[in-house]
């Protein structure tokens, strides 16, 4: 079964305007992810699919939060996720390249999996470090995390 069916378009049979999708991210979403610190999600996801009769134009929004582990203490840490995507679609047989921006689509294709491009899009809003505010941390866990780094090399989490 493939769970991310529910994140493809048809975009065959979409006339030209724009198209508003939504969708609800859980943590089962992140599971295939190698980034597997990620422990459960509830992310509210907005895409507008503007079409016109060259391309296709898509905006994402995507808010909500992610639990990840805490950078320093590893205790699960709540992390608000506010993050924007635009992708263009073009057609083309002439075997351009992707970018970060644009995707090329074949005439013979009819779909857009979108699920991993809200998949990136989230993991990278993420900000570097990740942790509990001060004096939130777990105090013993950061404790048994010292007292192992004690033993011979430092962990860090820079
Ligand atoms: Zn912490």
């Amino acid at each position: 079964m493939n769970t991310y069916d529910t994140y493809v378009i048809l975009f065959r049979g979409l006339s030209v305007g724009d198209h508003n999708f939504h969708w609800t991210v859980d943590g089962k979403f992140f599971e295939k992810e190698d980034y597997s610190g990620i422990t459960g999600a509830d992310i509210s996801v907005d895409l507008v699919l503007e079409k016109t009769e060259k391309h296709m134009k898509l905006n994402f929004d995507a808010y909500g939060e992610l639990i990840i582990p805490c950078d320093r203490c590893l205790a699960p840490l709540s992390v608000d996720i506010d993050a924007q995507r635009s992708l263009i679609i073009k057609e083309s047989e002439e075997g351009e390249i992707d970018d970060d921006d644009m995707v090329v689509v074949s005439r013979s294709e009819h779909q857009l999996q979108t699920a991993p491009w809200i998949r990136e899009m989230i993991l990278l809003s993420l900000p570097m470090k990740n942790v509990h505010d001060k004096g939130d941390c777990d105090a013993e866990m950061i404790k048994k995390l010292e007292d192992m780094s004690n033993g011979g090399e430092t962990i860090s989490f820079e």
